[in-house]
């Protein structure tokens, strides 16, 4: 019974919320390597890490012939942290770049363009791996298309929202749509094109 960490993808962090669950002690930190340590030894396959984990990192093995099927697919996966660790919809924020708070909305929407205005809970954020990444929303958009991420923990009244995430789409200044509820990576298609279609408009759809 083993587990098997794809570090090609994870953050290696001490605050692995893997080794946090672990009843037996077999995902545990090592302070003088400074590594996320595994120990098969006294892996029960219990498999709590494996849902733990938000970007699917970590893999549970009951046999020996999936541990071997887990450790090629790992092996031949082409995927870095740098692929994973983005900032995306529905997704909690990583990056300090994009967060703005809802009372800046005014200002940072205040230009010609698009400005994309992302209103999220962080406590309902999606997972990583099943979000789409913010710069796959804006690949048909025009070049000089913003995008701000704006933490809420409830709904916002001043732009009707019922469902979060939403996004507010402004133009030249002026908010002219408005899509509410979460897309996963799935859905990413659905959106980009909504998203086009908006854009494309002057009149709030
Ligand atoms: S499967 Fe269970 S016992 Fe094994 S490492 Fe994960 S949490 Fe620990």
């Amino acid at each position: 019974m083993s587990v098997l960490i794809n570090f090609k993808i994870c953050d290696n962090a001490k605050e692995c919320g893997g080794i946090a669950v672990c009843p037996t002690g077999a995902l545990s930190w090592n302070e003088e390597k400074d590594t996320i340590e595994i120990d098969n030894e006294r892996c029960i396959s219990c498999g709590m890490c494996e849902k733990e984990c938000p970007i699917g990192a970590i893999k549970v093995a009951p046999t020996e012939e999936e541990y071997k099927k887990l450790k090629q697919e790992i092996d031949e996966d082409k995927r870095t942290t740098k692929d994973l660790f983005v900032d995306r919809y529905g997704a909690a924020l990583i990056s300090e770049f994009f967060s703005i708070s809802l009372e800046e909305i005014e200002s940072k929407t205040d230009r010609l363009g698009i400005t994309l205005i992302e209103i999220y809970n962080p406590d309902l954020a999606e997972c990583l791996l099943k979000s789409i990444p913010i710069k796959q929303i804006t690949k048909n958009l025009p070049e000089d298309t913003l995008y701000y991420k704006v933490e809420a923990e409830k709904l916002d009244s001043k732009y009707e929202i019922q469902e979060l995430p939403a996004l507010l789409i402004f133009k030249d200044g002026k908010l002219i749509g408005k899509i509410e509820g979460y897309y996963s990576v799935n859905q990413k298609e659905e959106l980009m094109e909504k998203l086009e279609q908006i854009g494309a408009k002057n009149e709030f759809i």
